[in-house]
């Protein structure tokens, strides 16, 4: 947000009370798919078939944006373009993976069905169907929020270290006060807080959650793992898996909506085993142990979109959160979004991500 709104030539101060991208960035997988957490099938039940491709569409652009954004501005964040495998479930028949497929084709998404034999054949993996998807990437997010940051304050922002405790805004402006007593005065307030909203951000749609992430030590070559692909699957709690730049592998997933530190630690042992046991499944093989195991909140929401735009009730304030498992790509998306907002040129299609929208029915 600050990279973009500073390269507008925009007089932007960050205030973070932690170092940069040691919030929720520093948890992250990090997996920019531009498939997103609910599927193209299930977002179309909720708001119709145009609305959610229109959706998935923006998903893909954005991940094709940051790509290009990564390279443009030589952000040093080992980035790399993957395909994403996402597996039908096991003990499935495929048949949810093979309508989603047939859903993105037609709404002219890059999707490639593998049905059993062709899997086996590409990716040496047993499922009942899958589906390959070029135009992912993977990166390591902590370098690529503060290589960000880095380029916005050489564009001129500033970045305070603070804790902001209150806030007031109107019609004509946003203020912020700090613990330490420095108050900072602009045009408008813009929230990119992660999970940690203030009180007066609510969404009806929003929900917290947890995922719990697990790495290994550096291996010998991953060849059974072809393309480094992004692993991830239709299935509830899911698995997500990657490799890495330095040849780790990493493995999230086991969401569950647990709010208490000490309540995730107290399970983390068992999280790991499952997703351990899952990932030697995908192949069959035996797979070394987790070196390090954390879990980290994200907050969601109940249609898997994101809550960007106006604070309903304050003016000149906005916020983008709610990003489930694809932060990263949408915070690319609410860059943009924001951007246009301001610049008095929003699209009717940003009310897909209102704060205010309403919990959707079927
Ligand atoms: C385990 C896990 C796995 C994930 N995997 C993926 C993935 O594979 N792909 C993907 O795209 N996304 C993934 N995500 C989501 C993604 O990482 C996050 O949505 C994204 O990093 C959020 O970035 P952010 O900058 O909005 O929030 P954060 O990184 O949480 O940063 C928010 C910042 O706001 C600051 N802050 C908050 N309140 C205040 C205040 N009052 N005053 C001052 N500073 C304040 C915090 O200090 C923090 O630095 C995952 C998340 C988790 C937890």
């Amino acid at each position: 947000m600050a990279q973009h709104l500073a390269a507008q030539g925009k007089e932007v101060t960050v205030v973070d009370r932690l170092s940069p991208a040691q919030g929720s960035t520093a948890a992250s997988t990090a997996m920019l798919q531009w498939e997103i957490d609910t599927s193209l099938v299930d977002l179309s039940d909720l708001y119709g078939f145009e609305t959610a491709a229109r959706i998935y569409r923006q998903s893909l652009l954005a991940v094709r944006g940051l790509g290009a954004q990564v390279q443009l501005l030589g952000l040093p964040c080992a980035w790399r373009y993957r395909d994403a495998l996402y597996l039908a479930a096991v003990g499935s028949d495929g048949e949810r993976v093979r309508a989603e497929c047939k859903a993105r084709q037609q709404a002219g998404l890059p999707s490639e069905l593998l049905e059993p034999g062709r899997l086996k054949d590409m990716f040496g993996i047993t499922r009942p169907a899958a589906i390959a998807s070029p135009g992912a990437a993977e990166c390591d997010p902590v370098c690529l929020s503060q290589a960000s940051l880095e380029h916005a304050l050489r564009h001129g922002a500033k970045l305070i270290h603070g804790d902001v405790t209150a806030y007031d805004f109107d019609s004509k402006g946003a203020r912020v006060a700090l613990a330490d007593g420095i108050e900072i005065e602009g045009d408008t307030l813009i929230l990119a807080t992660g999970y940690t909203m203030p009180p007066f951000v609510k969404a009806e749609v929003q929900k917290m959650s947890a995922s719990w992430g697990c790495v290994t030590a550096t291996q010998t070559p991953l060849g059974f793992w072809r393309g480094g692909a992004l692993i991830w699957e239709d299935d509830t709690p899911y698995l997500y898996a990657r490799t890495t730049s330095d040849g780790r592998i990493l493995v999230g997933g086991e969401d569950e909506a647990i709010d208490d530190p000490a309540e995730r630690d107290a399970v983390s042992d068992a999280k790991a085993a499952a997703l351990h046991a899952k990932l030697e499944g995908v192949w069959g093989l035996p797979l070394p142990p987790f070196e390090s195991v954390w879990s980290a909140a994200f907050s969601e929401t109940e249609d898997g979109m994101p809550l960007i735009g106006p604070v309903p009730g304050c003016p000149n304030a906005y916020a983008a959160y709610g990003y489930g498992g694809n932060g990263i790509t949408y915070s690319f998306l609410a860059s943009r979004m924001i951007g246009e907002m301001l610049a008095g040129c929003g699209q009717p299609w940003f009310e897909s991500f209102a704060l205010d929208r309403p919990i959707p029915s079927k």
